[in-house]
């Protein structure tokens, strides 16, 4: 078997330095009187969004942000996580907080995105700041594709001018990643492609920036990479032995310039992201 040849692109180690530089951002904001404040809402007992929240808590704790989680029962009423959801926008000790997706049915994770106000946004979701990225101003930006382009930049990669191809056009990834990449001033040239896109073998052969977000093991073989590309696995799925593996297969490491790792390393800067926007939203206060 060929030797690989790409640098892997580490986004835990990327992860590990923000999440020095937030933790002095925020020891700053204490020194001024504001102690940055993040809430959870976690909504019933799925394991997967435990550990998640686990992760970013442990994070919080790391870099001095305040955390509170709040555990709701499974059954609870779409009322109630919408009082829930009221209490925090009205409470001026928080500085953002998130709820914790997937909720269980029969919520409408729409409904209660839309009610959180858009200046405690922290995961930069809420169509007020989807619609800012769209409109070119940005503000809040969404965590991941805020850490995919940390990613690129760390690492040099050029994107201005340079073909694109982000696989997946979720809400979470995907779409709004396309928005970020092409807004002027980053300037890649975009196709955004999805399950139902004819060549997608193709389209990606053609591009300098692979970025799958579609939780697909394997999607992305060697075959479909053109050589030096950078390739990037977002989407992530669960092996036979219950790891979490993403899209990009193995031996595209044999043709790639920059690859992710097997087992991911989008998800570290996802939540250093969050907490790069928290300590933003809070230094407004201050
Ligand atoms: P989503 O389900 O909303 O979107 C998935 C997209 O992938 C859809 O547009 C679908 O058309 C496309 N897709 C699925 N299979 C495909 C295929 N075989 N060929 C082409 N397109 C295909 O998901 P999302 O919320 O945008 O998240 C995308 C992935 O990223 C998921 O696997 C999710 O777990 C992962 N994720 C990872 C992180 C992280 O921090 N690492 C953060 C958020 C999401």
């Amino acid at each position: 078997m060929p030797a690989s040849r790409a640098c892997l692109l580490d986004g835990e180690a990327l992860a590990a330095r923000l999440r020095r530089e937030i933790a002095t951002a925020a020891a700053d904001l204490r020194v001024r009187g504001v102690t940055p404040k993040l809430v959870i809402v976690i909504v019933g007992d799925r394991a997967d969004s435990a550990a998640y929240v686990a992760r970013k808590s442990a994070d919080c704790a790391e870099t001095g942000i305040a955390a509170d989680i709040v555990r709701l029962p499974a059954q609870t009423t779409q009322a109630r996580l919408l009082d829930v959801v009221a209490e925090l926008n009205r409470d001026p000790a928080v500085h953002g907080f998130m709820v914790q997706l997937p909720l269980p049915a029969p919520l409408d994770e729409t409904a209660v995105l839309d009610a959180i106000d858009p200046a405690k946004d922290v995961d930069g979701c809420h169509p007020v700041n989807l619609g800012r990225l769209l409109a070119g101003t940005p503000d809040i930006v969404p965590c991941t594709p805020a850490g995919v382009l940390a990613l690129l930049r760390h690492h040099e990669i050029a994107i201005a001018g340079r073909a694109v191809a982000i696989i997946g056009r979720g809400m979470l990834v995907g779409r709004p990643l396309s928005m970020l990449l092409s807004l002027k001033g980053i300037d890649a040239t975009v196709t955004l492609l999805h399950s139902r896109s004819r060549d997608l073998a193709a389209t990606v052969h053609r591009a300098d920036i692979v970025v799958s977000a579609a939780g697909t093991i394997g999607l992305v073989d060697k075959t479909m990479v053109k050589p030096g590309a950078a390739v990037i696995g977002v989407g992530i799925s669960s092996d036979a032995d219950g790891r979490t593996v993403s899209d990009i297969d193995d031996a595209v490491a044999q043709v790639a310039g920059f690859v992710t790792p097997r087992h991911g390393s989008v998800g570290a800067l996802t939540r250093a992201m969050l907490l790069k926007n928290l300590v933003a939203i809070a230094a407004r206060a201050a």
